[in-house]
């Protein structure tokens, strides 16, 4: 597990600063909990309680600030990860929206042929078409090794609010059905749901971004 700390040495020039740790479990032995959550149901997550963790002085990743510089890159990436899962949300829901409004019936005909149901289908196209963009713009600085800070958290921020937004759109289309648990779409927005919140919230993004293009912090 790679923990990230503040250092606390006043007699050291890293006394501050921010640093990432590689803890071995059989190393420095911590316990943690395994936690049931909303969605995301295959991915295992965990409390960590590090009481009294002691690690070796070699368990440091990075000197000085460049720890710090690699944290920022991971979350980057990390955060490119969140937008292109959130569109892969939006393109299986507006997928299974657009099965199910064409062969769904009522009144005699397919409900892909009434014009508000044809509102949310666009509405979802359009929202899943944004969302691949914005996470191929962000992954692509990324891969020609430029900061991605702005694009990674406008991706993030965007594409994982779109997915809750399509996912629910989807469920709506399915109307009664949507709401059971044996529909994907309800699935979907289960998973969606869990997507704006790790790797940085919604308004954390959104004030990353701000202090990025006003070059003052709103973040405390
Ligand atoms: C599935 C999952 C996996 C996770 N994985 C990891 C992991 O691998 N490693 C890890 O370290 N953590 C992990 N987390 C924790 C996650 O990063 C935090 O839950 C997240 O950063 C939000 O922090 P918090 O829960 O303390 O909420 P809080 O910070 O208490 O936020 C609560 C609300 O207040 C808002 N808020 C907080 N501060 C501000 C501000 N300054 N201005 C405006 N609004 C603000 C937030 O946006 C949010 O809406 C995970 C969480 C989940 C659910």
């Amino acid at each position: 597990m790679v923990v990230s700390c503040r250092i606390v040495d006043e007699g050291s020039p890293d006394h501050g600063n921010i640093a990432p740790f590689l803890v071995e479990r059989s190393l420095a032995p911590y316990t943690t909990r395994e936690i049931e959550l909303l969605g995301l149901r295959a991915h295992s997550v965990a409390e960590v309680w590090l009481d009294d963790l002691v690690v070796p002085a070699g368990a440091r990743l990075g000197e000085g600030s460049g720890g710090l510089q690699a944290i920022g890159r991971i979350l980057q990436r990390a955060r490119c990860n969140m937008a292109v899962i959130s569109t892969g949300i939006c393109q299986r829901a507006y997928d299974l929206a657009l099965d199910y409004a064409k062969q769904r019936k009522q009144f005699g005909r397919p409900i892909a042929g009434f014009q508000l149901v044809q509102e949310m289908l666009v509405s979802m196209l359009t929202e899943l078409s944004i969302a691949r963009q914005l996470s191929f713009r962000a992954l692509t600085m990324l891969q020609e090794g430029e900061d991605a800070t702005v694009e990674s958290s406008i991706a993030k921020g965007w594409c994982t609010e779109a997915a809750v937004r399509v996912a629910s759109t989807a469920i709506q289309v399915h109307g009664g059905i949507g709401l059971t648990v044996e529909c994907e779409a309800s699935k979907l927005f289960r998973d969606a749901r869990m997507m704006t919140i790790p790797d940085g919230t919604t308004q954390l993004q959104t004030l990353i971004v701000g202090r990025a293009i006003t070059g003052v912090s709103a973040l405390k």
